[in-house]
């Protein structure tokens, strides 16, 4: 569990962290968030992490609320206080805290930042990897812009809930014409029979992961083949291998998709070399 977190300029004991009842991140959704991982101290991909949060923010007509080098500093030192080693943390930046309104709030309103960081296990998530995980499909009810990283996160609440009671870790989303779009806090990948990668393009209907984009270079350094291309629920329970990737569960295998046994119901050869050589692609600052 966190027990420092950074809030608004204070540093401050878990139970006693919290922003304005009137905080439009409470109210209206009106925030962003990036969650990293956190690596033996260090952090993953920060810059890719940081890019994606300041185009979320000019998406919804924000700037940051501090140059991205005291943004780093914030996160430091809530992963110091913490001392987590191995890990993820969690950063939010609202529209401040103003009377309830739907229009924006005088400009001079200081945006809210929220850091939390959250320790992990790394051989519970290698135990998981190793027997993989199954995802249930679902209509995807979210907005039209999930290429913004908002907290507006109640269908992917819904639908991760009704994946869990019925066995599955993630919930994949499928769009009106029957095609995956991502999983419902991660994308969605799967390998064809001739072991070519396939995903969807990061246009407006996904989240352009970051872990996504790493896996795409790291699969040209290792020189596999790999399309964007949307697929369907039916070609993906037919496929050889899939896999989702996210900051939290990096690359990840799928055995299961609905009742259907993907290959041989164990993690497949592509997605397991992803997953071991991950780390080598993405970028590890101190
Ligand atoms: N898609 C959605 C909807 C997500 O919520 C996430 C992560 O939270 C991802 C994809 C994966 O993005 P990343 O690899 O940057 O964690």
């Amino acid at each position: 569990m966190s027990r420092i977190v950074y809030v608004n300029g204070r540093y401050l004991p878990y139970a006693q962290a919290g922003v304005h009842v009137e905080d439009r991140g409470n109210q209206l959704a009106d925030a962003v968030y990036e969650v990293c991982e956190i690596k033996g101290g260090r952090i993953v991909d920060e810059r890719r992490h940081m890019a994606r949060l300041e185009r979320s923010l000019g998406e919804i007509q924000m700037r940051l609320p501090m140059t991205l080098a005291a943004l780093g500093r914030v996160i430091r030192e809530t992963i110091r206080r913490n001392r987590v080693r191995d890990g993820y943390f969690y950063l939010q930046i609202s529209r401040g805290q103003a009377r309830r309104d739907f229009v924006f709030p005088e400009p001079e309103t200081e945006p809210s930042v929220i850091c939390v960081v959250r320790h992990a296990s790394p051989a519970k998530a290698e135990a998981t990897a190793a027997k993989g995980i199954a995802v249930k499909t679902m209509p995807d009810e979210r907005w039209r812009r999930v290429d913004i990283k908002t907290v507006m996160l109640l269908p992917s609440v819904l639908a991760r809930e009704a994946a869990k009671r019925e066995g599955a870790a993630e919930a994949w989303l499928v769009d009106g014409d029957g095609y995956v779009t991502e999983g419902a806090t991660s994308n969605a990948w799967i390998v064809d029979d001739k072991g070519t990668l396939i995903t969807r393009p990061a246009d407006f209907g996904i989240l352009r992961g970051v872990t996504r984009s790493v896996v795409i270079d790291l699969a040209a350094r290792e020189g596999l083949t790999l399309v964007e291309r949307g697929f369907s629920v039916a070609e993906a329970k037919a496929a050889r291998e899939a896999f989702i990737t996210s900051a939290t569960g990096m690359v990840m295998p799928v055995v299961r998709i609905d009742q259907t046994t993907i290959g041989d119901g164990r993690p497949g050869r592509f997605t397991m070399m992803l997953r071991e050589l991950f780390h080598s692609q993405a970028e590890l600052a101190v």
